[in-house]
């Protein structure tokens, strides 16, 4: 049979790269989770992917009530779960003060790391069960969460701190809107929620790797300058970042080629390693990169867990 996998965020830029990669293999069913269903059909078409090959289900991950419907409708389907893509995003670099979720976490933490901490958790169980050769659980990281890189030193850095901001709530009212506790910045929120996106992906290989089977990764798929994960920035910034990324860090990759790396990690039978960071040299081959110190922090990434679950109503 077909694999199925869900990905996050699949209606534009790496997301929808990955689903048509996916989906042209004729070996996937590709379930687009997306926020805005007639985005997702448009987006589909737009890059042909065919009938028989996707269905768009409706997921908001800046709700957690959404996120619960999500897991339960996907249920209801009765596809057997194979590969889970924690891909969405947002990014509120120009943000001067943070907006929330519906349960009224700041947005970009709220969306990137507990909407999908929380779908991850609720769909684990369907990933044990599936009969697939291989089961995977991919949460996109990136290089601006890991200070170990030169644009992870860009400022300002991604710190979680002693998670105070996080453990009070994450509400700009009793706790402050940033993890660490300190003053709202968008784009270090958007940083600290890849920190997550990476610690969360660790301990679930810790505690649920040799029990179940399935692999646990994440990868930094390059610079895709030109996704609309920018789109909140300033003119200058989005007319000068893709030539910026092409031809002076030379760091950057279309989306179609960044969109085959994210298809390689969910089929490739040779990326079947727990707990990896991957990433891609120059010529395009993937090998296991190292996580800055504090995105491989064991303690944090088990605190984190725990504060997390609290949030999301799991604990
Ligand atoms: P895009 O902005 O093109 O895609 C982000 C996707 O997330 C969109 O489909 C968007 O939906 C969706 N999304 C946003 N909020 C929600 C929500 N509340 N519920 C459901 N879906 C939501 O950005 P990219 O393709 O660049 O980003 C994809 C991933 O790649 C992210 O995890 C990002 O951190 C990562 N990444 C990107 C890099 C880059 O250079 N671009 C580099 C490293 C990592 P909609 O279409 O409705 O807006």
């Amino acid at each position: 049979r077909k694999g199925n996998v869900i990905i996050t965020g699949a209606s534009s830029g790496l997301g929808l790269a990955t689903a048509k990669a996916l989906a042209e293999t004729g070996e996937w069913h590709v379930i687009m989770a997306c926020r805005n269903f007639l985005k997702a059909e448009k987006a589909a078409k737009s890059v042909g992917i065919t009938k028989e090959n996707y269905s768009v289900m409706h997921l908001d991950l800046a709700s957690l009530e959404s996120v619960r419907q999500f897991a339960n409708t996907f249920r209801r389907s009765g596809r057997p779960l194979d590969a889970l893509v924690c891909n969405a995003a947002v990014y509120l670099p120009t943000a001067k003060e943070p907006t929330y979720t519906a349960e009224g976490f700041e947005l970009s933490v709220g969306t990137n790391h507990l909407g999908h901490f929380l779908l991850a958790r609720l769909l684990l169980d369907d990933l044990k069960q599936s009969d697939y050769p291989y089961k995977r659980l991919i949460i996109v990281g990136s290089i601006t969460g890991n200070t170990n890189t030169l644009a992870g030193n860009v400022p300002p850095k991604a710190n979680l701190g002693d998670l105070r901001g996080l453990a009070g709530g994450l509400n700009g009212i009793q706790s402050s809107a940033m993890i660490d506790g300190g003053d709202f910045d968008g784009a270090k929120a958007y940083k600290d929620s890849k920190v997550c996106n990476m610690l969360t992906m660790q301990e679930f290989h810790r505690r649920y790797h040799e029990e179940t089977g399935i692999t646990f990764a994440s990868l930094y798929p390059g610079c895709i300058a030109t996704t609309g994960l920018f789109r909140e920035h300033i003119p200058l910034f989005r007319l000068l970042f893709p030539p910026f990324q092409k031809y002076i860090t030379k760091g950057y990759v279309s989306e179609e080629e960044a969109g085959g790396r994210l298809a390689q990690v969910v089929s490739d039978p040779s990326l079947t390693k727990s707990g990896v960071y991957w990433s891609w040299n120059k010529n395009s081959e993937s090998f296991e990169n190292q996580l800055s110190k504090e995105a491989s922090d064991a303690e944090k990434a088990r605190k984190l867990w725990e504060v997390s679950e609290k949030l999301v109503g799991l604990a």
